[in-house]
């Protein structure tokens, strides 16, 4: 597709010419010019046309209003830290980033609540909120690089949704582009509102296909008074469901509950040059984050920590004595994705069952690989109190990247079917992008997936916006 001179001139007078760039015209180089319109996912290759950096919702719904009227499809572009190529623009559309759209807004002291753009980077964030006495509890290992709006986009989980949730739970208002440039507010900055349809959330997760997120008024909370990381060793995945249920006992709040195994602690150790924490070999790792408040807390999470020993739920665990230990700790946890993405080719999958089905499911899947694919090792971790596994096939080292994710394309729907056996869903937090939008029919109804069409239809009537995501 080529753009003429006239509608470039058009978009340079809306943006300035510093806030524009076309592909063939390009001051930036191509490489960074190409990294607007992709994320982690490492399957597709880039090819757009228009890189946008608006600064505000008015100039966000002036590039759509261009993009309707000349029929240009449109990807939203955020921090690019996805995993489902939501982000991904491959086909000659405009990339409407939002980093240059980080301000904060507004801030309510008295719901406690913070109105910013929806480019400001999540780590930002939390640190906007704290400065006003505040906590945003949404927080996993891409928080330094991810969106709040790419967030949103994607109701991102993350490690502490255990006692949190999901970020759904604390988007009270927002403000949205629709696929004809027409700007609509939801909400606002109340916190009761029952006046029909909520239709924020059908925003919350929409992945960039119903609307842009330009602005949101996020909820705040209390931070924790202090908290305790105990990181045990766990004998089989059983006793990994049996520990969990014994934090349903305890006296303290649980603010994280995540695992990994023997595989991916060996990666991190390697790629993060960090020692073993545990004298003993063991098959499964689990971490747990504690909220305490007073001193005899700490007596509770020995005496916590003698039960589970003495149930033989866990082998070994260590509790964290300072904040840097404590730091040490989450490394190992947080440091898996990027130990095995950067140094080996794994095929991604990040699903959620419900717990009781775990262990049935696991089996089912093991037989699964060991049958038909037997050379193929997975890094299996996750946010396991919520039912959430991130399931990581590894290539064999034999295997050329084609001939691999040719291989793990023929694996998927079994294992979505087993999923959908067990009652799980193909995606926990990720999202489905392209990445996964011919499998949506593992996890949703065609009723759902043809409501879900006449939604897009009624917000995005021309297809422009993330076109080719989600729905198949
Ligand atoms: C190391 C690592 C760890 C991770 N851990 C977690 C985790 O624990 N939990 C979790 O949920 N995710 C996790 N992720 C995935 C990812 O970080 C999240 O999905 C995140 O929310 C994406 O935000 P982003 O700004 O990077 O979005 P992008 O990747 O830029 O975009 C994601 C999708 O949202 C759309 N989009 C972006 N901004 C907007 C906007 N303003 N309006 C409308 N649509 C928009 C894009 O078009 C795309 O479809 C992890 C990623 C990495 C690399």
């Amino acid at each position: 597709m080529s753009i003429s001179q006239e509608n470039k001139n058009k978009l340079k007078s809306l943006l300035g010419e510093e806030r524009v760039f076309f592909k063939d015209e390009t001051q930036m180089d191509q490489a960074t010019f190409l990294s607007f319109g992709t994320d982690r996912t490492k399957v597709y290759v880039p090819d757009y046309e228009i890189l946008t950096f608006p600064k505000n919702t008015q100039e966000v719904s002036e590039v759509v209003k261009f993009a309707f009227e000349n029929d240009i499809k449109i990807v939203p572009s955020g921090g690019r830290t996805g995993y489902a190529g939501g982000a991904v623009a491959k086909s000659g559309e405009i990339v409407i980033s939002l980093s240059k759209m980080d301000q904060v807004l507004d801030f309510d002291p008295f719901f406690g609540s913070l109105t910013v753009q929806a480019g400001m980077i999540t780590k930002n964030l939390h640190k906007e909120a704290e400065e006003r006495g505040f906590y945003f509890p949404v927080d996993f290992a891409a928080t330094g690089s991810s969106h709040i709006g790419g967030n949103i986009a994607t109701n991102a989980g993350g490690v502490r949704v255990v006692h949190y949730g999901l970020i759904r739970q604390w988007v009270l208002g927002l403000k949205v582009v629709t696929g004809t440039g027409e700007i609509l507010e939801f909400n606002g900055e109340i916190l009761k509102n029952n006046t029909g349809y909520d239709l924020k959330h059908l925003f919350i997760g929409s992945e960039g296909t119903l609307g842009i997120i330009t602005e949101c008024t996020l909820k705040l909370t209390k931070k924790p008074a202090d908290n305790r990381i105990l990181f045990t060793a766990v004998p089989d995945f059983s006793s990994i469901l049996e520990l969990f249920k014994e934090t349903h006992n305890m006296p303290l709040p649980i603010l994280a509950f995540e695992f990994l195994t023997k595989y991916c602690l060996d990666k991190v150790m390697d790629h993060l040059h960090v020692p073993d924490p545990f004298s003993e070999v063991s098959p499964y790792y689990v971490l747990m984050e504690f909220e305490i408040t007073e001193e005899s807390d700490d007596e509770k999470l020995f005496s916590f920590l003698e039960t589970i020993l003495e149930k033989g739920y866990v082998s070994d665990g260590s509790l964290a004595q300072n904040s840097r230990q404590a730091e040490t700790f989450w490394k190992y946890r947080e440091g898996i994705s990027e130990s095995i993405s950067i140094d080996y080719t794994v095929h991604k999958n990040d699903i959620s069952l419900p717990l009781r089905n775990m262990n049935p499911f696991l089996e089912d899947m093991q037989a699964l690989l060991s049958s038909k694919y037997p050379g193929f090792e997975i890094a299996l971790f996750g946010h396991i109190g919520d039912g959430n596994l991130h399931l990581n096939i590894v290539k064999p080292k034999d295997l050329s990247d084609a001939e691999f994710f040719s291989q793990c394309k023929k694996v998927d729907p079994s294992m979505f079917e087993l999923l959908q056996k067990h009652h799980g869903s193909i995606s926990a937090e990720h999202g489905i992008g392209l990445l996964k939008k011919d499998f949506l029919h593992f996890s949703r109804s065609s009723a759902e997936i043809e409501v879900m069409r006449m939604i897009k239809k009624a917000l995005d009537p021309k297809n422009l916006l993330n076109p080719g995501k989600i729905l198949p």
